[in-house]
């Protein structure tokens, strides 16, 4: 059983019930914390010891995707733990911003516990059980898409982007595709080009034909039955909201003694 739960979900800012992006995937003896955005750090240790990860992803460096990750950087730095340095995955430049907001010189203290690797679309890595590809997002910053082939199946995670990019063809046949659908309504010429309607959330997972469809990064102040309803129809069939604390599973073992 692989698994993917919402430490958060709140579109573009926490609230006071929902933190912002951030997930905890969990494969096999392989952990890894995906994006780190306002509130997750502690969502995250309350499961598991943020010092035993495998790796972290961040998308990018907007605000509600990463600023706990300086959490964790205290937490290996100064922390009761000490399994260090952590890989961090980034996209090109993001480096660069969280090592100036640390103010981290190169012999600096978070450069020994955080190594921040940058990668780009098109490259594959493995950690532990869990193999990552990479992809581009459309957005305002370079941002990841990312998909990760697991034991049990793959699961695409959308990040922040726009309509196009590389999340379709990422997306394909996916067994669960986790989609930020941040705004509501029909697309116009003066729709933000840069986040995805819940319809084309759902037109993007009918497309790509996968399994299983969650809606994240509903717009904070938007009501999510509506954006739910609006990528189902879409979809042309049920799909899930991602409400933080929900962990969704895939088990490759439910294919074996299928007809
Ligand atoms: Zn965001
Ligand atoms: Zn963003």
């Amino acid at each position: 059983m692989t698994t993917w739960t919402v430490l958060g979900s709140s579109g573009g800012t926490p609230t006071r019930t929902n933190p912002a992006s951030g997930y905890l995937l969990e494969a096999a003896s392989t952990s890894v914390w995906v994006d780190a955005g306002t509130g997750t750090f502690m969502e995250l240790a309350r499961r598991v010891d943020p010092g035993l990860l495998d790796a972290v992803v961040i998308s990018h460096v907007h605000a509600d995707h990463c600023t706990d990750l300086f959490g964790l950087y205290g937490y290996l730095a100064y922390g009761p733990s000490g399994i260090v340095p952590m890989p961090v995955y980034v996209p090109p430049g993001a480096g660069e911003h969280l090592a100036a907001f640390a103010g981290a010189t190169a012999e600096h203290v978070f450069h020994h516990v955080l190594d921040l690797r940058t990668v780009t679309a098109g490259d594959r890595i493995v950690v532990g059980d869990v193999e990552l590809t990479f992809g581009d997002a459309v957005h305002p910053v370079p941002a990841l898409v990312t998909r990760f082939e697991t034991p049990d199946g793959a699961i695409v995670y959308s990040g922040d982007t726009g309509p196009g990019g590389d999340l379709p063809s990422l997306a394909a046949d996916a067994d669960l595709l986790v989609c930020e659908a941040s705004l509501q309504g029909e697309r116009t010429p003066g729709t933000y080009p840069y986040h995805l309607t819940a319809s084309e959330a759902g037109a993007i997972a009918a497309a790509a034909e996968v399994a299983e469809l969650v809606v994240t990064h509903v717009g904070a102040i938007l009501d999510p039955a509506v954006s739910l309803g609006e990528a189902e129809a879409a979809f042309g069939r049920s799909a899930t909201y991602a409400a933080p604390g929900t962990t969704f599973g895939i088990d490759h073992s439910d294919d074996e003694g299928a007809p």
